[in-house]
């Protein structure tokens, strides 16, 4: 049985938690998930990923600026240090051994600002508040139009040029890493996923498919199409 590697957040506590969604969707697409707990040694993370199929890096609080080198500003969000901390490298490993990576939402922007990127440290004032991309209190409904590139993992993973997203972020890619290719934009023309062409699966969404996937076939067969990688 294909194992996926699923990162978690850390609660004030120190918990280590994660939605339960994202575990449903993986055993949906019939691959066993498995939470990795936060580490910064680079031993630990390379045993741990030879160890699963694939890396499922998922949504949490803001990335830190210092990650793609800028001051946080007041409109930057709570941060997640000792996630950046185990997750950037771990991205980066994983990219070495050319690992099934599926991104979502804070995952998408690491993947991103781990290959060089930066991102909108707040869409509203950076970028513009044409479009309402945080509407964390609709989180399983769509709320947002979204267009994606005709041939790309996206689109043929979907078979769809246009869908309807939800959006819980108020952040968002600015510069693209390196070779990320930009696949999907909401109707305001924010970037909404990447691919990294060359690689066996590296997507990144914006939006959140694991909270829509138990109704709606485009977002399951994401995680179908990424535990399909993974084999
Ligand atoms: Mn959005």
């Amino acid at each position: 049985m294909v194992l996926i590697g699923v990162t978690p957040s850390l609660t004030e506590h120190g918990n280590i938690t994660k939605n339960q969604d994202y575990f449903s969707a993986v055993f949906r697409a019939g691959a066993l998930p498995v939470l990795l707990p936060l580490t910064e040694d680079e031993a630990v993370m390379e045993a741990k990923l030879r160890r699963v199929d694939g890396l499922l890096i998922t949504g949490g609080a803001d990335v830190g600026p210092d990650m793609y080198g800028e001051e946080k500003l007041p409109c930057c969000g709570e941060t997640e240090p000792a996630r950046d901390r185990f997750e950037f490298p771990l991205c980066r490993l994983a990219l070495e051994k050319d690992m099934p990576i599926f991104a979502i939402c804070r995952g998408h922007q690491v993947l991103s600002c781990a290959l060089g990127g930066t991102l909108y440290q707040d869409i509203a004032q950076q970028y513009g508040p044409e479009l309402k991309h945080p509407q964390y209190d609709i989180p399983r409904d769509k709320v947002h139009d979204m267009a994606v590139e005709e041939g790309s993992l996206l689109h043929r993973i979907t078979n769809l040029t246009r869908f309807q997203v939800n959006s819980r972020h108020h952040q968002a890619i600015k510069t693209p890493g390196a070779g990320l290719k930009v696949i999907a934009h909401a109707s305001d023309g924010l970037i909404e996923g990447v691919e990294l062409p060359g690689k066996k699966f590296v997507l990144g969404v914006q939006w959140h498919p694991e909270a829509l996937s138990d109704r709606y076939a485009e977002a399951q067969a994401l995680f179908d199409a990424f535990v399909g990688a993974c084999k």
